[in-house]
């Protein structure tokens, strides 16, 4: 039996989109399987100034919509539905969808990772109330308010640096006494008059009425706890990487999944890749990459499986 595709994407990201750019560009046919918008994590960004080439910062929309323009141009297709698994029956994957089955010689997932929640009383009651994950989505709402930043890692550094052009009573905690940030973010936090930066800090709870008005903080040197009045609390604090359609693959420690420089898996032709992929720097222009890399090695995957393997490729 042939199957219907080539190399089926699950997740639209930014590695999903390369992938798929570079497998419609080699002549696979190559769907990728979105349940939202084209984008994935980067439609949150409001100005991306690090992917090479932009020498303006470029908003996280924009570069999404470009990148699936040019993912179409190159003869990807996009199919807007949840995968709910992947199967394997000899050399040919099926995709359940919540649109109907895809069958595919290669699969490349790029489900990336979801927000962390800190666990803390009120989070849950108050979000959509002054509890947020995204400075762009929900900063706007709370222009002159202040605003309590959780986090100490380039997220949370990144994103209150965006707050902090919408508000100067901006209070940012960490857990312990520097920044895990890369130390260009962690510097613009520390210089930026409008933030204060309350180290070896943590959230205890958040309260309100029918939004949130303030929360308890403890020290976290001195075990001393305080109430301060705040309208918005923002918590990056990392990530969960998507990985329920792989339960059977290698993770680390942190649950994202380990691979080859391939891209390559255990299970042969399934290729991960972006931010649910295990690797040191998650970067954009490092999930275009792994992108790029897993649409080479799927095309030699199916030349391989079809026999037509040109030796040394792989
Ligand atoms: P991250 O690097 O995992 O940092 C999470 C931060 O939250 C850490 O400082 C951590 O504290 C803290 N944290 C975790 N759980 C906590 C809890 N329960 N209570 C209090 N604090 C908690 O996550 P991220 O900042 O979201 O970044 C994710 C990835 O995206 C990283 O690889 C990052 O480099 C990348 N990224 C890059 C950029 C950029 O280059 N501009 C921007 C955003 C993200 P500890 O330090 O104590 O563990």
């Amino acid at each position: 039996m042939t199957p219907e595709w080539d190399l089926v994407v699950i997740g639209g990201g930014p590695a999903g989109m390369t992938a798929a750019q570079y497998g419609a560009r080699a002549n696979l046919r190559t769907v990728v399987i979105e349940e939202m918008a084209a984008g994935g994590a980067v439609l949150l960004i409001s100005d991306m100034e690090n992917y090479p080439g932009f020498p303006e910062p470029v908003n996280g929309y924009e570069f999404s919509e470009a990148m699936r323009r040019q993912t179409e141009n190159f003869g990807a297709e996009f199919k807007s539905a949840t995968a709910t698994s992947i199967t394997k029956d000899g050399n040919i994957f099926t995709v359940e969808t919540s649109d109907g089955p895809v069958t595919s010689w290669t699969v490349a997932l790029s489900t990336g990772a979801r927000h962390k929640h800190l666990g803390a009383p009120g989070e849950e009651e108050f979000s959509g109330r002054g509890v947020s994950y995204c400075a762009t989505c929900d900063g706007p709402f709370f222009k002159n308010k202040k605003i309590l930043v959780v986090g100490g890692g380039d997220s949370a550094c990144d994103e209150a640096s965006y707050l902090a052009n919408l508000t100067d009573k901006l209070v940012m905690i960490h857990r312990r006494d520097r920044f895990r940030a890369q130390k260009v973010l962690a510097d613009r936090v520390l210089k930026n008059p409008n933030i204060d930066v309350r180290l070896s800090h943590i959230l205890e709870s958040i309260e309100g009425d029918n939004k949130v008005n303030k929360v308890v903080m403890k020290k976290t040197d001195t075990g001393e706890t305080y109430e301060e009045e705040f309208d918005a609390v923002f918590i990056f604090i990392g990530a969960i990487p998507q990985t329920a359609l792989v339960p059977e693959l290698e993770k680390d420690e942190a649950g994202y999944v380990v691979t080859n420089q391939g891209m390559e898996t255990s299970e042969e032709g399934l290729f991960v890749i972006g931010d649910v992929r295990a690797t040191p720097f998650r970067q954009v222009v490092v999930a275009c990459g792994e992108g790029a890399v897993a649409a080479h090695m799927a095309a030699a995957h199916i030349d391989d499986v079809k026999g037509e393997v040109y030796a040394g490729i792989k």
